[in-house]
Order: structure tokens, then sequence, then C-alpha cells
């Protein structure tokens, strides 16, 4: 039996880019190969241990073997190997989820001069590293689930073949005919034994599996009675572990260098940069494990889709059991990598199980625990990085806020910081609050895409007065979160758009505001009349001092939150009220007046200019543009009559 197959098109341009096009790095194709065998060891071992029928082993290994008379190269495992049907899917006919966006990424990267090969491992298509360095792939594999074996055969050039062969050992063979060298390229370097040891030491010294090859070794020639002869050695193959197999996060904290950690890191989690922080700690007592977590720098390319595949490793004494434990950590920390290794769970433990392991219930809590307080460590001792987090993840620290209640909202809110018109870098609200100023009542926001934007507000004139800060919120979500914490200690979150401004102001000016709108009821009125149906009211503005009017909301729904509320669902129609406020100390405001006293036909068109303009100002659109032009074509033709 053999078939000719064709690779599913986004596979084969994946191929066509890995032969044709990319030149540096090649040699990471050794680290992908090496996981892949490791991780089939670790299914073996798993199976093995949770079913009776597979045979348990204790002779894992990864063997290398180069061959410089035929220019391949060799690594078999001993893992789970392949059915014909996950040979098909795995490494052929179905398009890998990762492909498309693997390419989209190194057509990104390559239009900016980069090459970051090494993330290939995070978009599952590892395997095809392979055709990086080789002309040929051979691929034997046979599988304890299926009675036979197959080989899998491609030059990466739109086919692959599938036959079935005489193979009667569990596990892969993987062979790599390595491509002609070139002037530029000399890919009999992989056939070298020191090639190969500095790359495992490089890439795979942690896989906690034997990476083994022969190698052969001068060693000093002894006579018959056991003596060394002098300038005489002979050559000895024997069969050495490459790998240390010693799992970092079993080492001592203290005698690990950072350095190792990064490396570590970028191998396991496939990052091409080291992470931003690390955590790793060693918990004992009423439950046990290690854990090695870490911040990555760049955030997660699909962090923020439904497709994001939050969690942590799980080990049990030092056996995977499973990659992503979504168990382990709450979603508003899915941007966490790492791993946990305990020695309280049994190893043949069900996925099923796991989810309502107590053990595991208990350290995700811990774990959760521990993460917060780095963090609240990371704030006091290095802001600006704290900062640089922030920027990254700060979004999903948010919905943790807002989501718990009790002491862990009070723990989450600490840790949020806010752009504030009176500080070049974000605080917190514990940093709001020791600012304020005296007489200040409450925390005063306004949602805007930025702080200059703010800045020209005329909202602003009465807190710039003051000196008191408001902060910047940027993001959708922050204001309806405003809204579910309602406050911070003992201080109301207030919207400078909404809130009545009566707290900010002396008694006597109050008053005075007071009579004026007594004074000027009926004008205030008849303006209210003119734009009858797009206004809830007009008032005299007690938060203008500079500016002629602006728009302010109700106690309801604000204006920003009309406008997502918009975006999520087209046909939304709630609004927010809208409240003209003028400011009876400003020009304009006696020029209307005098409008409203000598020519009552056109106070209308003065009221709907003074509306669309605040409209504009709020960042709306104006509902009529055309009648809006016109009107003020018509106001500037009659100003020079
Ligand atoms: P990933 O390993 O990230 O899933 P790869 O392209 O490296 O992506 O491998 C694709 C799949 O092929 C693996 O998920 C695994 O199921 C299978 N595979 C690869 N190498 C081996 C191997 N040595 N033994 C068994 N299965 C393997």
């Amino acid at each position: 039996m053999s078939e000719v197959k064709k690779f599913q098109t986004e596979t084969a341009r994946l191929l066509d880019l890995m032969i044709n096009s990319i030149y540096t790095n090649q040699e990471i194709f050794m680290r992908e190969l090496i996981s892949n065998a490791s991780d089939a060891i670790d299914k073996y071992h798993y199976l093995s241990l949770t079913s009776d029928n597979l045979p348990r082993r204790n002779d894992y290994e990864i063997h290398l073997v180069p061959n410089k008379d035929q220019r391949t190269l060799t690594i078999t495992d001993n893992g789970i190997g392949m059915t014909y049907d996950e040979l098909n899917d795995n490494l052929g006919v179905i398009a890998k989820s990762g492909s498309l966006e693997f390419l989209k990424k190194m057509e990104e990267e390559k239009a900016q001069g980069k090459e970051n090969i090494e993330i290939i491992g995070q978009f599952g298509v590892g395997f095809y590293s392979a055709f990086m360095v080789s002309k040929k792939v051979v691929v034997e594999t046979k599988s304890p689930l299926s009675e036979k074996a197959y080989e899998f055969s491609s030059t990466g050039q739109e086919t692959y073949e599938i036959k079935e062969i005489d193979k009667t050992t569990t596990g892969t063979s993987i062979t790599l005919y390595l491509k002609d060298n070139t002037e530029d390229n000399n890919y009999d370097k992989y056939l070298e034994e020191y090639m190969i040891r500095s790359l495992i030491k490089k890439y795979s010294d942690y896989i906690r599996y034997p990476i083994t090859m022969y190698v052969t070794r001068e060693e000093p020639k002894y006579d018959e009675k056991g003596q060394i002869v002098e300038g005489e050695y002979e050559s000895i193959r024997t069969l050495e572990t490459l790998n240390s197999m010693i799992p970092i996060w079993k080492r001592n904290k203290n005698e690990i260098k950072d350095e190792e950690l990064h490396n570590f890191y970028m191998q396991k989690f496939y990052d091409y940069q080291p992470p931003l922080f690390h955590l790793m700690f060693t918990i004992e007592g009423d439950i046990n494990y290690n854990a090695l977590l870490f911040i990555p720098k760049v955030a997660p390319y699909d962090l923020n889709t439904i497709n994001y595949e939050r969690g942590l490793q799980l080990y049990t004494k030092g056996v995977f059991i499973m990659d992503k434990c979504k168990d382990l950590i709450p979603d508003y920390l899915r941007f966490v990598k790492g791993l946990v290794d305990s020695s309280d769970l049994s190893l043949n433990i069900s996925r099923e199980m796991l989810q309502q392991n107590k053990v595991l219930g208990k350290m995700a809590k811990n774990i959760e625990k521990k993460i917060i307080s780095k963090l609240e460590t990371l704030m006091k001792d290095d802001y600006d990085l704290y900062l640089e987090f922030f920027k990254l993840y700060g979004t999903h620290l948010k919905y943790g806020a807002y989501e718990n209640f009790g002491a862990r909202q009070e723990q989450l809110q600490d840790l949020l910081v806010f752009s504030s018109v009176n500080n070049e870098k974000p605080i917190s609200f514990d940093t709001y609050v020791k600012n304020m100023k005296e007489g200040q009542k409450s925390i005063y926001y306004i949602s805007a895409s930025t702080i200059e934007e703010v800045q020209t507000m005329p909202q602003m004139d009465v807190y710039k007065k003051h000196g008191f800060d408001v902060l910047v919120l940027t993001e959708e979500i922050d204001e309806f979160a405003l809204k579910q914490l309602r406050k911070y200690k003992d201080f109301e979150f207030k919207s400078i758009n909404q809130v009545s401004t009566d707290e900010l102001l002396e008694k006597e000016e109050l008053e005075k505001l007071e009579t004026i709108k007594e004074e000027k009821k009926d004008f205030l009125q008849a303006l209210k009349y003119a734009l009858d149906g797009l206004v809830k009211d007009v008032v005299i503005s007690k938060r203008l001092t500079d500016s002629p009017v602006c728009l302010v909301s109700g106690d309801g729904i604000s204006f920003e939150m009309e406008k997502v509320l918009g975006k999520l669902h087209k046909d939304s129609d709630i609004k927010a009220d809208r409240i003209l406020e003028i400011n009876p100390n400003h020009e304009l405001f006696k020029a209307i007046e005098k409008v409203y006293e000598t020519n009552k036909d056109d106070l209308k068109d003065y009221a709907m200019l003074l509306y669309n303009q605040s409209l504009l100002m709020e960042g709306f659109k104006i509902e009529n543009p055309v009648a809006f032009s016109d009107l003020m074509v018509k106001m500037m033709v009659r100003s020079v009559k």
C-alpha cells in the first residue's frame, strides 16, 4: 500500500516559506523535533499510567544518529507514535489552525526586516521547520493503538507519500536528508558531534528524557600490563547522554542565573524575547508544589481572541500531565505562562477528575494570591516596570477587579492605574486620594482618548480652577467599571460630565448662580423650547468659567456609555440625557439674551447653533450636517448685513 496525497494549500505555502526563504536560525529545527519527541514520550507515559492496556516502561529515550555518508540525521523516540489517521491529520492534509497565522506573522516580520522563526512552535507547526534544512523528510512511526506501522515521506513540494512499513517497536523515527551545501550554507555541520552537542545543550538541556548519541572518544591506550602507552590513543564508541535532564524548577532558586531561566522560558513557551519578569516559588505544608511563572514581554498574538487557551503546564512528581490546565489560573490572569509541579496529585488522575480536584483548587487560589502579591511588590519597587506591565495586561486586571467581589476586589482595584490630568504617569486610586486637595470630596473622572483632549474640555474649567485632579478613562470598559465599583474607600467616583458641581463652589458663588437662574427663567425656558426634543433641559452652568457652553448628561447613562452601546448594538436607541449648560458670565450668553429680547424669531437659529457646537465638542456627530451648514451660512450672511 502506498498513496500520494496533496498538502492542504496553507501547509504547502508554509513549506514553501520554510524551504525557500528562511536562512537565519535554521538550527531551531532541532529544538522543535526534540520537543515533539519529548511530548510523544510524555503522552505514552501518561497513557501507560492511566490505562491497563499499555505496558509501563522505564527505558524512555530520544536517540540521535548522524550519518555522514548518507548525509542524514535521524531522531528516534519511543513515545506514542502515530496511527494512520494521526499521521495524515498531524503532518499532512489537515490545515493547522496556526499555519495561516504563522504565515501572516512571518510576512509582517519580513516586511519589518525581521525574521523570528523562533516563534514557530507557538503556532503548532514546528514539525515543518525540518524542511528548513532538509530536502526530504521521512517519518516512520508506530502507535501502540494500531497494529500497523507507517512511513510518511515528503520533499516538501505539494505532495507527500504514505505507505505501510514493517516496524514493530512503538515510537517515531524522523530522518532528515540534509539539503545540499551551498556557498552560504553548510548543512553538513548538523552532522558534527560538537554541533549536535551544543544545540542540545542550548535548547534541550532540561528535557527530562535522555537524549543519547554514540560518540567517539580518543582514550589513552593501555598495554597488556594495564600501563598507559605513551602517545598512543584508541577510538572508543560510547553511548552518551547529551542533556542534564534536571528540570530547572527543581533546582535551587539562588543557583539559577536569570539567563538560564530566560532561555528556558523562550524555548518552552516559544517566545523570542525574555519575559518581562518571572516568579518562582515552592510551597510546602498543607499542599506541596513548585511553580515557575512568567509574564511575557509581548502579549501572545491571540491573547484577546476566543481561540486563546489559558492555563499552566501541570506536572506531578516531575511527570508531565497536561499542557494547559486552565483550572490553575483565573481568566483575568490568562496572560501568565508557566508550570506547576505538585507531589500531591496522583499520577493517573483523569482530566475530568482534575476539574473537581480539591488540591488543584487550593493551588489555584494560592497561585492567584502569589501573583497579586508579586504585582503589589512590583508596583512599590519598580513603578516603571509595573506601568509597562499594566500597559500590556491592565485591561485584564480591570476585568478581574470588576468581576470579583469582596476582598479580592479590594486587592485588585489597588492594582489599577489610570492617566490623570495632573500627572505625567498613570496613578492608582490610592495615589489619587493621597493627593486630593483640601475640601475635595470625590474622585473625578472623564472618558476621553487623551489627556490633551480633556484639558480643552469646557467641563474642566471648574476643576482646573480648584486644581483638582481628574482621571482620564481611555478604555471602553472603564466607565462601566467605575460605575460598578461605585467608590474607593470613602470617595465616590464621579464623572465630570454628569455630576452636580455644587460641592465645588463657594456658598456665595452658589447663591449668585441661583439668583441668575431665577432671573433668567423665561429665557432658559425659551431656549429649551427652541431645542424641543433635542435636549432634556437648558440650565445655567456651575462648571464653566471661560467656555460659553457645554453638553452634559443626566444621572443615568453617560455619553461614553451611549457610544459603547451604540457600537455593540447597531440599532441601540439607548441615549444619555442631553443637558445644555450655558455660562451666564460669557459674552455669548449676553448676545443671545439680546436676540431673545429683541428678535424672538431668530432665537431658534442661535439655539441650534449652540447645541450643535456642544455636540461636536462632546465627540458626537451632528444629526443633520446639511441643515447645520445651511444655518451657518445664513447666520454669516446675516451678521454682515
Ligand atoms: P505541535 O507539536 O505544536 O502540535 P508540530 O507541527 O510540531 O506541532 O507537530 C504536529 C503534531 O504531530 C503534534 O501535535 C503531534 O501530534 C504529532 N507529532 C509530531 N512529532 C511527533 C512524534 N515524534 N511522535 C508522535 N507524534 C508526533
